[in-house]
């Protein structure tokens, strides 16, 4: 395994060692099979942004017979009956708004909307011409000065007021309303005020104008009335109904009030001349599937959530490039197509992870990252269709599919590193495959102070230890891997704490490593939980040579400073080495290689951290996947290898087992 020798030559420059005796050791020990790596941060993922790529959903459109406006239907469903429905919460929870901006992706000319119900239900309502809407609480509201978003307002400071008049005819179909409204047109031009269809309790409206008080539209009434020659009532904003204007010119296109937080108001992406097209969020992602806009209040919330109904399949597809690289081999795209459908399943319907919001999951790490087809390609879409409805299972129960960025050359059981009951498929294991060179979370290191480590341990919480850290034993390493399960810090007055479980430890060491895999120097010492004494160290070997400090292997003679003056040595394979305070006198093997660890030509009071891996190092490591995949594994065995006592499995079969 190749590790990274990046970090060796500043260190160099840094250490300042002192002759006599020739060695300083320095390296760092290998126990069984390291380690190390890097984790992707999902963030950090994007790079080609290939929209042409982008996934085709079926969009099955039924026409009514006696449909005379073809491109529209009352019926054109945007999901087959068999399709597995995740809702995806874009903006809830503290993200809820009083206004959404949605646009279309490639310029289609407007939505189609939908009554929506919290199970999915969909119903048809209305088609409208217009690509660029904010999807708003009823109320007065005014722009930002960014123009990007509507805000509630008082009367006198409204872009669009709340307050309207509706005509005292209902309409029970579409269609109906729609000819009323063509109807009005004429007459509503001369008086230049918006007239649009309103949804209201499952029957269409008309209504007039958009007044900042009821007073204001009082007021217009009988103009109105008498220039569209129908009685009209004053309406007043409830706290169920929503409103779509244009968002620019903030004219109100549609109300939508069923009275009920049951229902929301659903749109969908029309195509753009017979091409498929997305909906749009304000920041660019762009999805295949309904944006649910319904009004939300607790105590806490107040505004219009905003949730995304996708195709199982599709939101697989646009989670994948989000938690992965898209560039990475087909099987490792396979092997998280499947992690990232199982934990979809796992999470979504009776088991809705966000279920207080209505949504199955969010789009963010928290649940899994869903940002659309930004970086949806070809390969990400033949690992998702080639795992079509595959899940993983242990026990005929879906798994919970836990990663992290980087392993670093070991994982750790779930059970050592969270406090939760032993899962068979979240176990430890050496993963020595994994290519530590990818990132700087493959290598690490991090040096704290005595005084420092006190102040870090203190403010983790450990306020018993008043003095500078004296010492830090690692106790013992989680089984089968090199994470640290238990420590005990201890101060210069002898008081002591012990720390159990990687996430606490990682949380008392907070700041000095990426990961709880790692091993301490100090004092000239290593201290790895395993050989408190260090017999067997591997690697490179420092010394003062004529040039300055070098790093040198056992193969090689060089001309060193001795306190007899400069001589030429060629270094054994076992060497004893001194540091000068003669703190470490030990045996060490000497191998041609790269540096693993570092060392220092005098001891240090300091605590450095050396580790490798980023994240929890529970389940799989997204790197080390990858690499999997390079070596030729398929992914069911890079599964397997990660999730031990797993299976592959139709989900559909696992529903139906469920029922
Ligand atoms: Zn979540």
């Amino acid at each position: 395994m190749s590790v990274s020798k990046k970090n060796s030559d500043d260190k160099k420059n840094k250490q300042t060692i002192i002759v006599r005796v020739i060695c300083i050791v320095l390296a760092l020990l290998m126990l069984g099979g390291v380690i190390a790596a890097t984790v992707l941060s999902t963030q950090a993922v994007g790079e080609d942004v290939t929209e042409t790529d982008v996934t085709e959903t079926d969009v099955t459109e039924t026409t009514e017979p006696e449909q005379t406006v073809p491109e529209e239907t009352e019926n054109n469903s945007v999901f087959s009956a068999s399709d597995y429905l995740i809702r995806v919460g874009i903006s809830f929870r503290d993200g809820t708004l009083d206004s959404h901006r949605v646009r279309t992706h490639k310029g289609a000319p407007g939505f189609r909307l939908y009554k929506t119900t919290k199970s999915n239900g969909l119903e048809y309502i209305w088609t409208l011409y217009n690509n660029d809407v904010s999807v708003s609480e009823t109320g007065n509201l005014r722009r930002s000065s960014g123009d990007e978003w509507y805000y509630y307002a008082s009367a006198s400071n409204t872009a669009a007021g709340g307050y309207h008049l509706q005509l005292l005819n209902e309409y029970t179909s579409r269609k109906e309303a729609e000819q009323a409204i063509s109807d009005l047109k004429d007459a509503a031009e001369a008086l230049e005020v918006p007239v649009f269809p309103a949804y209201l309790n499952g029957k269409y409206y008309i209504r007039v104008g958009a007044f900042g008080s009821a007073d204001q539209a009082e007021s217009e009434k009988e103009v109105i009335e008498n220039a569209l020659a129908s009685e009209c009532s004053v309406t007043s904003p409830t706290i169920t109904s929503i409103t779509v204007l244009d968002h620019n010119t903030a004219e109100v296109l549609f109300d939508f009030d069923m009275e009920d937080f049951e229902y929301g108001l659903g749109l969908y992406c029309l195509d753009n001349n017979g091409e498929k097209d997305y909906i749009k969020t304000y920041k660019g992602y762009y999805y295949d599937g309904v944006f649910e806009f319904r009004r939300y209040k607790n105590s806490s919330v107040d505004g219009v959530t905003m949730i995304l109904i996708s195709e199982l399949e599709t939101y697989v597809t646009c989670v994948v490039p989000w938690e992965i690289y898209n560039t990475w081999p087909v099987e490792t795209m396979k092997a998280f197509s499947i992690c990232a459908r199982t934990f979809a399943i796992a999470n979504s319907h009776e088991n809705a992870k966000h279920k207080d919001y209505d949504c199955d999951v969010c789009d963010s790490s928290d649940c899994q990252v869903c940002k659309g087809f930004d970086r949806v390609n070809q390969n990400v879409i033949n690992g998702v269709k080639a795992t079509e409805g595959q899940i993983l299972l242990c026990d005929g129960e879906t798994i919970t599919t836990y990663y992290t960025d980087l392993g670093g050359g070991s994982m750790a059981a779930a059970h050592e590193v969270w406090n939760m009951d032993k899962r068979k498929y979240l176990v430890g294991q050496m993963t020595p495959w994994e290519d530590l060179s990818v990132s700087r979370f493959g290598d690490w290191q991090f040096t704290a102070t005595p005084t420092e480590l006190l102040q870090k341990v203190r403010n983790a919480g450990y306020t018993n230890l008043k003095g500078a850290v004296d010492d830090i034993k690692i106790n013992r390493l989680c089984e089968n891997s090199t994470y640290v399960y238990s420590i005990t810090i201890t101060d210069t007055y002898g008081t002591s704490v012990t720390i159990n479980r990687c996430r606490n430890v990682r949380n008392a060491l907070s700041g000095l490593m990426y990961a709880a895999n790692f091993v301490i120097e100090h004092n000239g010492r290593i201290e790895d939980g395993i050989n408190h004494e260090l017999q067997e160290v591997i690697s490179g070997v420092y010394v003062m040579t004529s040039d300055g400090i070098k790093m040198i292997d056992g193969e090689q003679r060089i001309n060193v400073v001795t306190d007899n003056g400069l001589k030429q040595e060629y270094l054994p394979e076992r060497l004893t080495v001194k540091t000068s305070s003669s703190l470490v006198s030990q045996t060490v093997l000497i191998k041609t290689g790269e540096i693993i660890g570092s060392g220092t030509g005098s001891p240090s009071s300091d605590f450095k951290f050396i580790g490798h891996g980023n994240g929890h190092g529970v389940g799989a490591s997204q790197w080390g996947c990858k690499d999997l995949g390079n070596l030729g594994y398929t992914y069911d065995q890079i599964l397997y290898t990660y999730y031990p006592n797993t299976a592959v499995a139709d989900y559909w079969e696992y529903l139906s087992s469920k029922e």
